[in-house]
């Protein structure tokens, strides 16, 4: 096979490996992304929700601001190249549970700058159980599969895209970085989501992926709701054809990608609970997501090997954290820009 030499070899072809691909491209720089589809879906089948608040304890975005913005200009032209719609706002309306919860907002409100300006929305619509109101804000949806799918396409025609299982073994390091059967390259970076803890220098890094099924069902109902994003303990995201994604289940136990009826029930059941209507299941996947043990991004170069670097634990958020992530990584490779500590690998001891 003809010898490639490249700046990057890429290893994983989902959302992490796609963004920064195209990211290198955009920055004047090479790279090679190695990615059979078949090891991990979590891209594919990703509800693709940038939700700035999330969780029991309404926890923000990282650099909420920051990253947002590295967001909203990455998929912006995405859509001018490519003449096709990856991003949208949506509108927002979180549901307190109970009155705990509303406390806990109140509280997390007056001590957190960015969520000055959320407040309960005008109205709740009387369709929707909610005892305990809420709050309204913007969020915003990615279309994952389409941007992977997109993005693949682009790499494939650029000849940029080896589609193959990357085998560690085949691997050396060399004095200018690291060659992979054919191809040399400065860096390699590791993007293959929760499968990284297979590869041998890495197999001790602090992931805990966590399994989750997604439901797409069809609602018997022309209600004016479904034109919102609502989240009370289940999230409904309306989706531009009509259809409902219900989510999402988090499991940490059995790691694969079997959808479990059970859980589709369990996911319906708490979607009835918030909006009391006839709901379709029309399709139901499920996936691993590569979940930091501390739920945030991990970027940096393993301690040992400083030519191996890594882009990984998007956990729930890689639609929001991959093109600020994607940015950063490419100055810290090249000019040795740090990382903030919260995305660094080096915010562990042990990796450092
Ligand atoms: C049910 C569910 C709902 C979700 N909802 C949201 C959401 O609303 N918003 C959000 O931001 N995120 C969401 N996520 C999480 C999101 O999907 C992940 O953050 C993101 O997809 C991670 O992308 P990744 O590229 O790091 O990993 P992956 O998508 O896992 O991609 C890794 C790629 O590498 C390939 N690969 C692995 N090993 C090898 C190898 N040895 N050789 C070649 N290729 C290899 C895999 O096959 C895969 O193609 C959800 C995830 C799930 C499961």
């Amino acid at each position: 096979m003809k010898k490639i030499s490249t700046d990057y070899l890429i290893i994983g072809g989902g959302l992490a490996g796609c963004v920064f691909a195209y990211t290198l491209r955009q920055r004047g720089l090479g790279c090679i992304l190695v990615d059979t589809p078949l090891l991990s879906n979590a891209s594919r089948i990703s509800a693709g929700i940038i939700n700035p608040i999330s969780g029991k304890r309404f926890s923000p975005l990282w650099d909420s601001h920051n990253v947002v913005s590295a967001a909203e200009r990455f998929y912006a032209t995405l859509e001018a190249q490519f003449s096709e719609q990856f991003f949208r706002p949506l509108s927002a309306l979180r549901l307190f549970t109970d009155a705990d919860e509303r406390e806990l907002w109140f509280t997390k409100r007056a001590s957190t700058l960015t969520f000055a300006g959320y407040v309960p929305p005008e109205r709740i619509d009387a369709g929707l159980r909610q005892e305990f109101g809420g709050i309204g804000y913007t969020a915003w949806h990615v279309d994952v599969a389409a941007v992977v799918t997109r993005l693949r396409r682009w790499l494939s025609v650029n000849a940029l895209l080896v589609e193959d299982l990357f085998e560690e073994q085949y691997l050396t390091y060399t004095s200018t970085g690291a060659e992979y059967k054919h191809i040399s390259a400065r860096h390699i970076v590791l993007c293959n989501g929760w499968t990284v803890l297979q590869n041998s220098l890495w197999k001790d890094l602090p992931l805990s992926p966590a399994k989750g099924e997604l439901l797409t069902v069809q609602a018997d109902t022309q209600d004016a709701l479904l034109r919102d994003f609502i989240i009370k303990g289940v999230f409904l995201l309306p989706l531009p054809d009509g259809l409902l994604r219900v989510g999402a289940s988090y499991s940490w136990d059995e790691l694969d990608e079997t959808p479990t009826p059970e859980t589709a029930e369990n996911l319906i059941a708490k979607a009835q609970a918030v909006f009391p209507i006839p709901m379709r299941l029309l399709r139901h996947d499920a996936g691993v997501r590569p979940a930091a043990q501390d739920s945030k991004p991990i970027l940096g170069v393993h301690p040992l090997e400083p030519r191996c670097a890594i882009m990984n634990g998007f956990g729930s958020k890689g639609a929001a954290y991959t093109p600020f992530c994607a940015e950063a990584m490419i100055d810290f490779l090249e000019t040795g820009a740090p990382l903030a500590n919260w995305c660094a690998l080096t915010r562990w001891k042990a990796w450092r």
